[in-house]
């Protein structure tokens, strides 16, 4: 079994989190259930932050919020010191209404709208990760109209490309995100916000993948980038405050990933910063970060209760539960593993294995396939680790399944920091035909 976090096994031989028994959170809150692990979090955040602080580096680490966005956990970030991601109005809403610092927020994303990119100026935003020419055009002319100043970064795609185990530096990427390093038009950006008598540059933004094992194309990236910047100091004298390298570092969803420690991934990518400085005669800049399953992935666990069963005599034993695609869709979408087991039984002996079915209707609508697991009743309560990032965030409403809760766990205590929905809140914005339309 699987021990991260806080994760054990109790004395009535259930599933505990955070000290509290996962056979009583499910029997109070319901299934599906969302548990998180807040000390696992804490945890996670310390270590990115004191490694920065002890390698004597000016940092900030952002939480990507769109991993789990809610009130609670942005108060929770806020508690730890880090600075936040948001990459729609929506998500700077919720940072807003959790009363988060608005000047340690920054606003990602490739096609902000109008709208939200003057939410975000009305709102102070710490600074803004300009993607393209479209975007800087508009916020020049919404700083002009408001008379307000902005920060900003220039998100660029250094032409760095993960080969399952490799990375490899191509001339030019094929991304949807950002200004491309290679051919000019980040340099070109640079120069219209340099320009700019309201936006100021506060340096430059990558963001190279997720997911990621090895150190291998941070480091690359903080070379093609450095490389580019000692040319624009040169031409334009203009060496920025700030390098942001992103997020993307690796967890543990199976045993077949092996991620490094977070402090590992500061340590070699400060490393390679100070190196490419030093041998350049470039201060060494600020340097960010923005880990978003890193910090709340492996917190997470998912709790189900295991209903019908259907056996393919001599091809497979399907177990379905009562929640799926619509609470974790990330299987069907990226083929994502995981896994689980029985929450109120986790060392009784497995006997059988079985393929773990959601209950969309949706043949892809698979959780985990070939678990080990006990012969199971319904009963059984279904844990299935690592949903922390992506898993609630991405929740949907497919079949009018309402989303489930979410609760915190930390020193034996517990905290429903989302509310289940329930069916009045499927149908709240449906409006009643009128006949004959009118
Ligand atoms: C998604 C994203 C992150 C976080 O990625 P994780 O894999 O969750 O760490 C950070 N920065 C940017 C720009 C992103 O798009």
């Amino acid at each position: 079994m699987k021990h991260n976090g806080s994760v054990k096994v109790n004395g009535k031989g259930h599933l505990e989190i955070g000290g509290v028994d996962t056979v009583s959170l499910a029997a109070r809150y319901g299934t599906p259930l969302y548990v998180y692990d807040v000390a696992l979090i804490r945890q996670r955040a310390r270590a990115f932050k004191e490694t920065f602080r002890k390698l004597g580096v000016k940092s900030q680490v952002a939480y990507a919020s769109k991993a789990f966005s809610a009130i609670a956990m942005i108060q929770l970030a806020d508690e730890e010191g880090l600075s936040l991601d948001v990459v729609s109005g929506g998500e700077l809403y919720t940072a807003l209404a959790a009363g988060f610092p608005v000047e340690h927020i920054h606003f990602h994303g490739n096609n902000k709208s109008r709208e939200e990119l003057e939410m975000a100026l009305d709102a102070g935003i710490g600074c803004i990760v300009a993607d393209n020419f479209y975007e800087l055009d508009m916020l020049e002319n919404l700083c002009a109209e408001k008379g307000r100043k902005v920060s900003a970064l220039l998100r660029v795609t250094p032409g760095i490309e993960a080969h399952t185990h490799d990375y490899i530096l191509t001339g030019q990427e094929d991304s949807k995100f950002g200004f491309d390093l290679q051919n000019g038009q980040a340099e070109a950006a640079l120069k219209q916000v340099l320009s700019s008598g309201w936006i100021k540059l506060l340096g430059v933004h990558c963001h190279i993948g997720s997911q990621i094992f090895e150190t291998a194309g941070f480091v690359l990236a903080v070379q093609k980038i450095m490389d580019k910047l000692d040319e624009w100091h040169a031409r334009y004298g203009y060496f920025p405050e700030v390098l942001n390298l992103g997020g993307g570092f690796g967890i543990r969803y199976t045993e077949e990933d092996h991620p490094l420690p977070p402090a590992y991934y500061v340590e070699e990518i400060v490393k390679e910063v100070k190196k490419q400085a030093g041998s350049r005669r470039l201060p060494v800049p600020e340097i960010w970060i923005e880990p978003g399953r890193s910090l709340v992935g492996e917190a997470g666990t998912t709790l189900y209760s295991v209903g019908s069963r259907k056996e393919v005599p001599h091809v497979r034993k399907y177990i379905a539960v009562d929640g799926g695609m619509s609470d974790n869709i990330r299987p069907a979408l990226y083929d994502a593993k995981y896994e689980a087991v029985l929450a109120n039984r986790p060392l009784d002996k497995c006997e059988e294995t079985v393929s773990v079915a959601g209950k969309c209707c949706e043949s892809g609508d698979m959780l985990i396939w070939d678990l080990p697991l006990p012969k199971t009743g319904s009963d059984d309560l279904l844990a299935v680790f690592c949903t922390g990032a992506y898993g609630y965030s991405m929740a949907n409403n497919y079949n009018r399944i309402p989303r489930p809760p979410v609760v915190f766990v930390e020193n034996g205590k517990d905290e429903l920091v989302v509310k289940r929905e329930t069916y009045e809140d499927l149908i709240r914005n449906d409006l009643r035909l009128r006949v004959p339309l009118s």
